[in-house]
């Protein structure tokens, strides 16, 4: 079983939502999303907030020296742990660095095209409450307006990233990084594809034989 786990894909692929279908099969598993750090801390306004605030806003990448020090802070308080690292690494600097602090047993990889993507992007809102993530196109709640996880009546929040504008540059930026990273962990063969065009549901088994190596 695969202790140290990467997800990676484009923003919309569903890494959030194909995380915590793995973390209900694996709760002792970690999951570290660095986009969820960054917005915490700018929720928060704290100084690496306030840094991190106007690249999000146009939808580029933080800068590796924040992010960087930001990631080994995380891993440095689950050493021996399980864990799952979404949204990083972004680029080849950063998964160098990743090589020099830690070991990776799974490049896990969430293929899906750029036409699905902008219509999940667009659609994707969260509850208020409880921070579950819906799509009014793709993943309503069950019940009109009852959120499916907490039972509340969802007041809409969507990411400040998720608009037009600001999507268009977060997946120019993955497009330019993404094929050497690709490249990079399958000739340590560590990659895995997932097909991610349609939403993922996957079972209990199905999870289980991903994450087998
Ligand atoms: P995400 O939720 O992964 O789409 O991340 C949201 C935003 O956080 C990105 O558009 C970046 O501005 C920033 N961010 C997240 N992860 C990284 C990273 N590994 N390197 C640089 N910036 C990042």
């Amino acid at each position: 079983m695969a202790k140290h786990i990467l997800i990676f894909g484009p923003p919309g692929a569903g890494k959030g939502t194909f995380s915590s279908q793995i973390l209900k099969v694996f709760p002792e598993i970690n999951h570290i999303s660095t986009g969820d750090i960054f917005r915490e801390n700018l929720k928060n306004q704290t100084p690496l907030g306030l840094k991190a605030k106007d690249y999000m806003d146009k939808g580029e990448l933080v800068p590796d020296s924040l992010t960087n020090e930001l990631v080994k802070d995380k891993l440095e308080t689950n050493v021996g742990k399980l864990w799952l690292l979404d949204g990083y690494p972004r680029n080849l600097k950063q998964a160098g660095f990743l090589d020099e602090i830690t070991n990776i047993d799974l490049f896990l990889l969430l293929e899906v095209s750029r036409d699905i993507i902008t219509k999940r992007i667009l659609g994707r809102y969260s509850c208020k409450s409880c921070g579950a993530i819906y799509n009014k196109y793709t993943l309503p709640p069950k019940k009109e307006g009852i959120c499916d996880n907490c039972g509340a009546e969802i007041k809409f929040e969507q990411r400040s990233d998720d608009n037009e504008e600001t999507l268009k540059n977060r997946l120019d930026a993955y497009e330019k990084n993404a094929k050497p990273i690709i490249k990079y962990y399958k000739k340590k063969k560590l990659l895995k594809k997932v097909n991610a065009e349609n939403t993922l549901e996957l079972t209990g088994d199905q999870i289980k034989s991903i994450l087998e190596i």
